[in-house]
């Protein structure tokens, strides 16, 4: 095979601009980033060696090598994993497949000053070109187990594009070459490289090792000192997990967070503890700080780490954790299940639905508690998570209630910037209050606004507000203590006898108005009543009980779906004195243009306070102006 140039995908070329030129502080993370990598590796490899006998080939044992050579100027980390073939290699290094990647450079532009950006690049999962953030070249040769296929040697100067070639590699594996930056040649220091892998890497739990000078007395000639070198496992290799708590500070903790999250940040709550009975395993669970990027995307990777008795099954494992939880990071590690367990054995385990459930109670206990005692942090988890915690509601019905007194919601009665809960809001209830009152929308100042209150406000009912899209498809189907919780945008409301009395008077003495209005619209509404919702406003449109919310409808019709389009009722203020108007216009001359007109603006108006564009936005516009005109010419006479 000759030599071949490809150019790199243009995310990638800005994301290594972004890496050599923005990234200044903790440069020494390129270790942490190629170890992990080597480790991971070396997991695939294990695995797979678990059925297939040559993955190991010759050798005795799994090992992670780093080769710092002072006289070339290369620092080498060296694997005997997994390996890549060619194509894995273009695609895993000269390619970035995640989805978002535009919106997430946009954001790692605005943020690179910040130091944020570090944060990020590595939750996005471009450890491996954090190698440029010390060299100015990069080799890596590499050779996949377990196949005849020959070797294959990449190398890159982060200049836009990469080479590729055949190469005779004699181990399986791979080694990655660092040509350091002449002002990077630190890291072919011993002891710079020691105090790097102990501090970021030390958990790790296959054995990194380097060729060390030590000074060795001779046997032969006593007190005579020469020098050998020897290779020297450079990390502890404890699983962290399988450590007692008293023996774990918070910066192993997490660092290990790291390592296995890629988030850069602290994680906001350390879940640690060993199952024992009916399925004995250990779980070491972290609820991250900050949502990572691609939470919402498919592409992420749902669940812990899956381990059998050390040995790593599968780096996510959804089967042990509820997707609502899919925040979770971490590793569950069972004594239970076989080691060549596969994805269709784990889905029809008792064991693994046992910790599964144990794993729910115990994050949602931590959950709880963060509320409890840490409500400041519990805000900002809420803030992250809340609308993927949200979504268990619809998902597991046994906790329902559980996780329905986790959300915190805004309300017409909350001031801003803090939050209510089910339970504070069914204790401040109105004695003859009989439902949970909400409402959603997309920002809190505009929903306030809505008419839709009018006549809860004024009874002293407090309505929820909820901004998240799923509210609309979760919270009406949601009972809490024995309470529905309804939409004040849905059904008729009927809140107030005396209230009640007045506009079936109403409603008689406009009768044949609203026939009217009916009839104009009957193309557009379903319906035209009086309102029990409304005090000051003049109209609105609702849904009824049973139909889909508009902006449901919005949402899946932007999903691709097809809804078929629910009319609406309108509403009008029997109070509001344009009916009144309107009326006596309309016993003078039914057939008045002007009511017309003014039938058409109610209309549209209704639709501009649902969010929706008025109908006919000419004809709309026509008819504003020309009732203005006329009321400036009256205002001149
Ligand atoms: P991440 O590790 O977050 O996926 P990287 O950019 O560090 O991102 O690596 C990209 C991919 O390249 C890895 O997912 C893996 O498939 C492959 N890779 C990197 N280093 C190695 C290695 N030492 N051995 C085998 N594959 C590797």
């Amino acid at each position: 095979m000759p030599v071949e140039k490809l150019e790199f995908k243009t995310e990638v070329k800005q994301i290594l601009d972004l890496v050599i030129h923005s990234l200044y502080s903790h440069k020494e993370i390129f270790l942490r980033e190629l170890i992990s990598n080597a480790s991971d590796a070396i997991d695939k490899a294990r695995y797979e060696s678990l059925t297939k006998t040559d993955i190991l080939e010759n050798e005795k044992e799994f090992r992670i090598k780093i080769i710092p050579d002072k006289l070339s100027g290369t620092l080498t980390i060296s694997d005997n994993g997994i390996g890549m073939t060619r194509e894995e290699i273009v695609e895993e290094l000269g390619t970035i497949a995640h989805s978002g990647t535009k919106e997430f450079l946009k954001i790692l532009q605005n943020n690179k000053d910040a130091g944020r950006g570090l944060e990020l690049i590595g939750q996005f999962g471009v450890g491996f070109y954090s190698s440029f953030m010390v060299a100015d070249r990069v080799t890596v040769l590499t050779r996949k187990a377990g196949t005849q296929e020959a070797g294959i040697k990449w190398e890159s100067a982060a200049d836009g594009s990469y080479t590729i070639e055949e190469y005779d590699k004699s181990g399986k594996g791979t080694d990655v070459v660092l040509h350091l930056k002449e002002e990077e040649k630190r890291y072919l220091d011993e002891w710079e490289l020691k105090g790097t892998v102990k501090k970021y890497s030390d958990f790790i739990e296959h054995p990194i090792v380097m060729d060390v000078e030590r000074e060795k007395e001779s046997e032969i000639d006593k007190g005579k000192k020469f020098k050998v070198r020897e290779e020297e496992t450079l990390n502890s290799m404890r699983a962290i997990w399988l450590k007692d708590k008293s023996e774990i500070t918070e910066d192993e903790y997490n660092e290990f967070y790291r390592h296995i999250s890629h988030d850069f940040a602290e994680p906001a709550k350390v879940i640690h503890y060993k199952a024992e009975g009916t399925s004995e395993f250990t779980a070491l669970l972290y609820i991250p700080k900050t949502a990572p990027f691609n939470l919402h995307y498919k592409e992420y990777k749902i669940g812990p780490a899956l381990y059998v008795r050390r040995v790593q099954i599968m780096d996510h494992c959804e089967e042990v954790i509820p997707p609502y939880l899919r925040f979770v990071r971490g590793v569950v590690d069972s004594s239970d299940l076989p080691l060549n367990v596969s994805r269709e054995i784990l889905q029809n385990n008792r064991q693994v639905e046992i910790i599964k459930k144990n794993v729910t109670r115990k994050v949602l206990d931590a959950i709880d508690e963060m509320k409890k005692n840490e409500y400041e942090k519990y805000v900002e988890f809420h803030k992250e998570f809340g609308r993927v915690l949200k979504e268990g509601i619809h998902l597991d019905f046994s906790k329902r209630e559980d996780i329905a007194d986790l959300l915190l919601f805004s309300s017409t009665k909350t001031a801003a910037g803090t939050y209510t809960t089910l339970k504070d809001y069914v204790e401040g209830m109105k004695a003859d209050q009989e439902h949970i009152y909400y409402i959603t929308g997309t920002s809190l100042e505009e929903t306030l606004r809505f008419p839709y209150l009018e006549a809860f406000s004024d009874k002293g009912y407090e309505v929820l507000v909820m901004l998240d899209e799923i509210d609309d498809f979760l919270m009406g189907s949601l009972e809490y203590k024995g309470k529905r919780l309804k939409s004040v945008v849905k059904g008729d409301v009927k809140l107030d006898k005396a209230d009640e009395e007045a506009r079936k008077e109403s409603g008689k003495r406009f009768e044949r108005l609203i026939e009217l209005i009916k009839d104009m619209l009957k193309d557009d509404v379903k319906d035209v009543r009086l309102s029990g919702r409304l005090k000051d406003s003049a109209c609105c449109l609702v849904s009824e009980e049973g139909d889909i919310d508009p902006r449901m409808e919005k949402l899946l019709k932007a999903m691709g779906q097809e809804v078929p389009h629910s009319k609406r009722v309108l509403e009008l203020n029997p109070l509001h004195p344009l009916f009144e108007a309107m009326n006596s216009l309309f016993e003078k001359d039914r057939e008045n243009p002007v009511l017309k007109d003014y039938i058409g603006i109610l209309y549209n108006q209704a639709l501009i306070l649902e969010g929706s564009k008025p109908k006919d936005p000419a004809a709309f516009a026509a008819a504003m102006t020309k009732i203005m005109t006329e009321n400036v010419k009256r205002s001149g006479d």
